[in-house]
């Protein structure tokens, strides 16, 4: 995966020079969102690893796709149903092989990564986990990729253990190593962390839970955005990612599990599409991966994340992270610049994240502030709690950056920074 590697050092220029291998200018116009002022100023939109805008073609898809060709799929024999259909099962071929997966039956649609995670706990739990055994995490997990867990120990008297991160927001890969036992049934790691922006080496990570036969979970919600991923050279057992954070639409979601360990997990709901036949003595269930979609999917939102797809494809995701982590570099910079500010997380591989404390100033009151200036940044503890505690911060404003942002779009941020600290001067 391509990453940043170490706080930059460009030389500070006047006027942003756009450097990008990317015609961002044509890009931003893909975004119909973009195009409005708030309070007054242009937005420039920094939020994207909570969700990221998106462009006309997803829109449109989605808008035609009701408009044209709706109706419940998988069950009638009628034109339209056979159209949904195709839709629907045409974005799993795009997303096998857009994560280059084997078998279109190693791809479940589910709600986004919180419900795959969950799907997970559950199932995997259900097959695996029992009183004593082990499942490992990190300390820079979201709450995605830790309360299943935990609530997977409650249910099976199982322990959560949980490999430490250092200072610069780098996971202690030996740590990591020394916590993997015999006793380890399972190790969920995100691929890149949302507070922080770190890169893990998940292929290096997958290698050394494999040498004990232990599966790795992947949540690749922060990943899929943001680089190429190629779950069979990562090797790992799960991965699971959320159309909203890669400009598709919310509500849906893709969990990759190995074809030899979805089979043997039980279902995770029962309900219609799931099963093959239902008798109130028993009921034996449909073959992968429909066993794990009951109930009529968001099939509209898996029509949407195919035109996802195709809108990242067409631009190239190697680009992506080229323009990504060129900006990141820029903003880190950047920031720095500002006195009393500093940034949370300088891991030594991170992508498209710029968590950062004043020293003096709530981050609350920063993302306030911005907001008057037009600029959207999270501010909290994304939903890392444990990492604000490892950090000794209640809480960062966080930047967050997508294929339309621009070297503009830091320097507005910098220069409304500057005018937060003015406020509380
Ligand atoms: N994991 C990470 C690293 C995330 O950033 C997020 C979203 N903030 C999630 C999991 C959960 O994703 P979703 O809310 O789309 O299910």
């Amino acid at each position: 995966m391509s990453t940043t590697r170490d706080v930059p050092v460009t030389k500070t220029r006047e006027k942003p020079e756009q450097r990008s291998v990317l015609d961002i200018e044509a890009i931003r116009k893909d975004f119909p969102i973009l195009r409005q002022e708030i309070h007054g100023n242009p937005l420039v939109y920094l939020d994207n690893a909570a969700s990221a805008p998106k462009p006309q073609c997803v829109i449109d898809t989605i808008s035609r796709f009701y408009a044209e060709d709706y109706s419940n799929i998988h069950r009638g024999v009628y034109e339209l149903s056979q159209r949904a259909t195709k839709a629907y099962e045409d974005t799993r071929v795009k997303v096998r092989r857009f994560i280059n997966a084997k078998s279109e039956n190693e791809i479940v649609f589910v709600r986004g990564t919180t419900e795959a995670i969950n799907l997970v706990a559950y199932s995997f739990g259900q097959a695996y986990v029992k009183e004593g055994d082990e499942i490992l995490i990190t300390t820079m997990e979201h709450h995605s990729n830790i309360v299943p867990w935990q609530m997977l120990c409650k249910r099976t008297g199982a322990d959560l253990r949980v490999a430490p991160i250092d200072k610069r927001g780098d996971l202690k890969l030996d740590e990591l190593e020394k916590l993997m036992g015999p006793k380890t049934k399972l190790v969920a790691v995100a691929h890149v962390s949302n507070a922080l922006g770190t890169v893990n080496p998940v292929k290096q990570i997958v290698a050394m839970a494999h040498r004990l036969d232990i599966p790795v979970l992947v949540d690749g919600a922060q990943a899929v955005p943001h680089a190429k991923v190629d779950v069979r050279d990562l090797g790992c057992d799960f991965y699971c990612f959320s159309g909203h954070k890669m400009y598709g639409p919310s509500g849906v979601g893709v969990l990759y599990g190995k074809e030899k360990l979805l089979d043997a997990m039980p279902p995770y709901q029962g309900g219609g599409d799931m099963i093959s036949s239902v008798t109130f003595e028993k009921t034996t269930y449909n073959r992968l991966p429909y066993k794990f979609e009951a109930g009529t999917p968001n099939i509209a939102g898996v029509v949407g994340l195919g035109a996802a797809i195709d809108y990242l494809k067409d631009i190239g995701v190697d680009a992506v992270a080229e323009h990504e982590d060129e900006l990141l570099v820029y903003g880190t910079k950047k920031l720095l610049e500002i006195p009393g500010l500093s940034i949370v997380g300088q891991a030594r591989r991170k992508t498209s994240v710029l968590s950062f404390v004043h020293e003096a100033i709530h981050p609350h009151d920063i993302g306030t502030i911005l907001d008057q200036e037009g600029i959207a940044v999270r501010t909290g503890h994304h939903c890392a709690q444990p990492v604000m505690e490892f950090f000794g911060v209640p809480a960062t404003a966080r930047a967050s950056l997508a294929v339309f942002n621009d070297r503009e779009d830091l320097d507005a941020l910098a220069k409304g920074i500057g005018k937060v600290i003015e406020v509380f001067r």
